[in-house]
């Protein structure tokens, strides 16, 4: 998942962290658009022809489905073709942006199955795989008896249980500013302020506008508490492509906090 991943536990071995680590690369195996022979590259190759995927899969299509429907397609897995062009520092062309769309993902749940529409299209899964990923490292250690955890994929973060004598894990925020308190909860925070490319004197985030096809010029990040990783992390990056007002619109009833650095 091109990032750093820290796990800290409360426990008498170092088992349960190892078991935690191999899901994480497990997941990153079957996940990775970097990777030619992800589960996902895979079924990017096919076209109109419904593919079984994995559970795993699935569950990140499916949720994405319903962001991108929630959203009016401001987030969008299908961006691929754009976010690929971007990563050489490219902006992308008309017929780059035909390949684009949520829509051209069919999706079966009662067979599992998977289906993309066009040819060329290709699917990024950068901005819910790293909270899911998370999610299952902490549903790992609880299996093995870890209840006190903490997961970070770089923003991505997901709690267990506090540590011993605490109310919840101390979690610095940025770049709001200030700490919370986490516990049996996912944080994760979006914008633009790390990654991004310079094109033709422009900086653009790595969080493309799919009715533009650019990256996002503002500079606003996003921060959300949730649940879990899984609604956390593509929240904070639907957020952040909706803006403040019609993010918090959709959102502000659907997670525990929603906090807004707006463009300076
Ligand atoms: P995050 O760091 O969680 O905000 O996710 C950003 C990543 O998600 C980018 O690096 C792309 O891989 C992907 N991405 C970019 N724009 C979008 C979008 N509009 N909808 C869904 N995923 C996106
Ligand atoms: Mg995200």
């Amino acid at each position: 998942m091109g990032t750093l991943v820290r796990i800290t536990i409360y426990s008498e071995n170092a088992g349960p962290m190892r078991a935690a680590f191999r899901r994480i690369a497990e997941l990153d195996e079957t996940l990775s658009d970097y990777k030619p022979d992800s589960e996902l590259n895979k079924l990017c190759r096919t076209v109109s022809n419904p593919v079984k995927v994995s559970e795993d899969l699935f569950r990140l299509l499916e949720a994405s489905e319903k962001l991108s429907r929630l959203t009016d397609g401001a987030f969008d897995i299908t961006i691929g073709p754009v976010t690929h062009l971007w990563r050489l520092g490219k902006t992308p062309d008309v017929e780059t942006m035909t390949r684009v769309g949520w829509r051209n993902l069919v999706l079966d749940k009662r067979h599992r199955t998977a289906e993309l529409k066009l040819a060329g299209m290709q699917l990024d899964l950068g901005a819910i795989a790293k909270g899911y990923a998370a999610d299952e490292a902490l549903k790992t250690l609880r299996r093995l008896g870890v209840q006190r955890a903490l997961i970070a994929l770089s923003g991505d973060i997901v709690a267990g249980d506090a540590p011993p004598g605490t109310k919840g894990w101390r979690v610095g925020l940025e770049p709001a500013g200030g700490e919370i308190l986490l516990r049996n909860a996912a944080v994760s925070t979006s914008g633009d302020t790390e990654q991004f490319r310079d094109i033709g004197g422009v900086r653009y985030s790595h969080i493309i506008d799919p009715k533009t096809g650019l990256g996002l010029t503002s500079a606003i990040a996003v921060t959300v508490v949730a649940r879990r990783g899984l609604e956390a992390d593509p929240i904070a990056t639907a957020v952040s492509v909706m803006g403040e007002e019609r993010g918090r619109k959709v959102f502000e009833r659907r997670v525990r906090k929603l906090i807004v650095v707006a463009p300076r």
